[in-house]
């Protein structure tokens, strides 16, 4: 059931692409891995999590790529902004935290796959550290 709280607004660069989080995400990290540093062009990405019921497309479509089994990539067929991210083994869809109109609702709390961190990538040493996913 879709939760009935707050929600936040996000889209794509062009603005061809608005989404809605119906709720709070329920997590927000930040992944180095290499195929989201491939997949986004930066050193890092921040994911924020989303149950499926609670995500919600208001605008345009997005473009899907399986960029390794299991594993969709959702993005801008326009502009190219990374968007979402769902694997089979998932439950929750993950969006670029970036893309929110607020960034701010998604604080990150966590880093994961910092095996594969760059190391001109400087991190805050606050926040809970994983070498692979927790
Ligand atoms: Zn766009
Ligand atoms: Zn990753």
């Amino acid at each position: 059931m879709k939760d009935k709280s707050e929600s936040h607004e996000g889209g794509c660069l062009c603005g061809a692409i608005r989404y809605t989080l119906h709720g709070e995400p329920t997590y927000s990290g930040h992944c180095h891995c290499r195929s989201c540093q491939k997949a986004i062009g930066a050193g890092f990405v921040t994911w924020a999590g989303i149950k499926p019921e609670n995500f919600e497309m208001t605008q345009g479509e997005i473009t899907i790529c399986e960029t390794s089994p299991g594993v969709r990539r959702g993005f801008c067929g326009r502009c190219g902004s990374s968007l979402t991210y769902a694997g089979d083994d998932w439950t929750d869809i993950a969006v670029t935290a970036a893309t929110l109109d607020d960034p701010g609702v998604a604080r990150p709390t966590s880093n994961v796959y910092l095996d594969h961190q760059q190391s001109w990538v400087i991190i805050d040493d606050g926040l809970r550290k994983y070498e692979k996913l927790p």
